[in-house]
């Protein structure tokens, strides 16, 4: 009943209930006329069907305005908090959880088709210093300018998520280990290119990238592959920052 309120929308669902309680007024007012008996009286059947059709059509209106508004007003919030569960606010990125959720269900399909996969532990270099150096307003805008340029670069099959502060993850569906690197090294390249001018706030960035694969045919959790790529993450920021280290590579 909810799903048909919101695909109508308030006027014509407040018109739908009020033709419907009016419909059972009628009937119900003939099912009483009929049961007393009212044959030969037409002036008294005639005033009965008068308050029938009526009273649902004073009395409904307002009544079923203010529920359907407060149904239309749940049903809002709803998708409004389903929305901010399922996606980060500022990058526009899917939240830690949400992430999870989705790539372990990527993963069980990957493992079923045969398919490779990789997961990406994406970290900014030295954001802390971008935040001391230029404020915190600066450091959004770069988490924000990252979220769009990564909603460019994924296929609509990968999936893209902000695990918390400056750290990222990103599970490439039907992808090897090569073609993994292969995105990083462009992923890197077009970050390096970019130059955040906004508000005072002019800065470069740059990233570290671990990367662990899922070869065909394996099966294995996010949270497994996220704590190999982290180690590789880790590799390559003990080798300089602003490149990519493959787990076990
Ligand atoms: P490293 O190169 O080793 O990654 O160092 P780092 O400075 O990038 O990493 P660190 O973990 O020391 O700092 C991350 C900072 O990110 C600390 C925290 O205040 C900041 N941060 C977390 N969330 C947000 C946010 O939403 N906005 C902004 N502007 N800063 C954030
Ligand atoms: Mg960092």
């Amino acid at each position: 009943m909810r799903r048909i309120f919101v695909r109508l929308g308030l006027i014509p669902s407040v018109m739908l209930v009020t033709g419907a309680i009016w419909l059972i007024s009628i009937m119900v007012t003939l099912l009483v006329v009929s049961w007393l008996g009212w044959s030969g009286e037409r002036t008294n059947i005639l005033a009965a069907l008068v308050m029938a059709t009526l009273a649902p059509l004073i009395i409904s209106p307002p009544v079923s305005w203010m529920m359907i508004s407060l149904l239309l007003k749940i049903d809002r919030l709803e998708v409004e908090m389903r929305q901010a569960a399922t996606f980060d606010a500022l990058t526009g990125l899917l939240s830690r959880r949400a992430f999870i959720e989705q790539a372990n269900f990527f993963l069980q399909i990957a493992n079923r088709d045969q398919l490779a996969a990789a997961v990406l532990l994406v970290d900014i270099d030295h954001f802390k210093s971008i935040n001391d150096g230029f404020g915190h307003a600066c450091g959004d805008h770069v988490l924000a300018t990252f979220g769009r340029i990564v909603h460019s670069f994924v296929r609509k099959s990968d999936l893209a998520g902000r695990l918390g502060g400056d750290e990222f993850a990103f599970l490439l569906h039907n992808s090897s280990v090569s073609q993994a690197y292969e995105f990083a090294e462009r992923l890197l390249a077009e970050i390096r290119s970019t130059v955040i001018e906004q508000d005072g706030c002019s800065v470069r960035f740059t990233l570290s990238i671990g990367i662990a694969s899922l070869p065909k045919g394996q099966a294995a959790s996010v949270e497994k592959l996220l704590g190999m790529a982290d180690k590789a993450m880790y590799i390559a920021k003990k080798n300089g920052r602003n490149r990519a280290a493959v787990f076990g590579g």
